[in-house]
């Protein structure tokens, strides 16, 4: 699925096929999940494929890399033109991409000497396809924004995330709800939440969650379009009566929800505040102008 034997990938310095790439399985970032990564998508825009959101996906990607003390020595502007010459030679217009910094080989706990940059992309569908989600609060929290870096999107914090998405389906359900160690509503697994309640969209606030690009494009979505947007702690009962809620992500875009817990929210995500902001993202991702957006 990821690739086929004619796949291209970067590989520190050099486009190499995927086939013929090795990594060192004494690395740092294989037994200790220390490593950086990003998911970024490419669209066949009305002017070409386009990298939604290139600069901000590599900036974090630079961030995320400093925060934790992995050095890492490449420009954004250097990222993104690796970005688009991959996508050339594999031939991908609507796709996802994957940097990924991975640390050489130390079995210590200490800063990693080498670091190496490896970027892939594939085509890549809808995330959770077309129909609103069934979710589940998970068993598992967000974690202790003092034990990690939460603004960074560091391999190893995943495993949280593999859990709660893996319990979910176990349940039953599309996917999970993470609460954070308060109590409030934290993300799902890989993407951030949106509550409509009254007209008004509510959002968690930062803090115990990833600053997601494309929750920060929702906010700015709204501000365009009037929409009120507030970022605050939500209570899981506040889910009862909300309106309508929705899931932002690179990956997932903006997908509606159906239920929590087997509840259904009040509103059809067809009448839903939501609907609007998706039709708005489809357009900004597609380079579309927003002229036919009604709200
Ligand atoms: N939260 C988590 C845990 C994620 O993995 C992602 C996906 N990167 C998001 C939120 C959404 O972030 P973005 O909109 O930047 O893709």
């Amino acid at each position: 699925m990821y690739y086929t034997k004619d796949t291209i990938l970067f590989l520190n310095g050099k486009f190499i096929k995927a086939v013929d790439a090795h990594t060192d399985l004494y690395s740092q970032t294989l037994h200790y999940g220390f490593g950086a990564f990003e998911g970024i998508r490419a669209y066949q825009t009305m002017n070409g494929t386009k990298i939604f959101k290139a600069h901000e996906h590599f900036e974090r990607l630079r961030k995320s890399c400093a925060l934790v003390g992995i050095t890492f020595q490449y420009e954004t502007e250097e990222l993104i033109q690796i970005a688009y010459q991959l996508l050339r030679k594999n031939n991908l217009s609507d796709s996802y991409i994957r940097p990924l910094v991975y640390c050489g080989a130390n079995m210590t706990l200490t800063q990693p000497q080498d670091v190496y940059l490896m970027m892939c992309a594939w085509e890549w569908d809808k995330y959770h396809g077309d129909k609103p989600l069934k979710l589940c609060i998970s068993s598992y929290q967000r974690p202790n924004p003092n034990s990690l870096k939460m603004e960074a999107k560091v391999t190893g914090h995943y495993v949280n995330n593999i859990l709660a998405t893996s319990e979910a389906k176990v349940r039953g359900y599309d996917d999970a709800l993470m609460l954070d160690l308060n109590g409030y509503i934290g993300e799902a697994p890989g993407a951030n939440f949106f509550m409509e309640k009254d007209g008004v969209l509510y959002t968690p606030t930062l803090g115990h969650i990833l600053p997601g690009i494309t929750r920060q494009t929702v906010l700015n979505i709204c501000r365009e379009l009037d929409i009120p947007v507030v970022e605050r702690n939500i209570k899981p009962e506040e889910l009862e009566s909300a309106d309508s809620a929705f899931l932002t992500g690179t990956a997932a875009e903006i997908a509606g929800i159906e239920s929590i817990d087997a509840k259904p929210l009040q509103k059809e995500w067809q009448d839903s505040l939501g609907v609007t902001v998706q039709e708005a993202y489809k357009c900004q991702v597609l380079e579309k102008s927003f002229s036919y957006v009604i709200i």
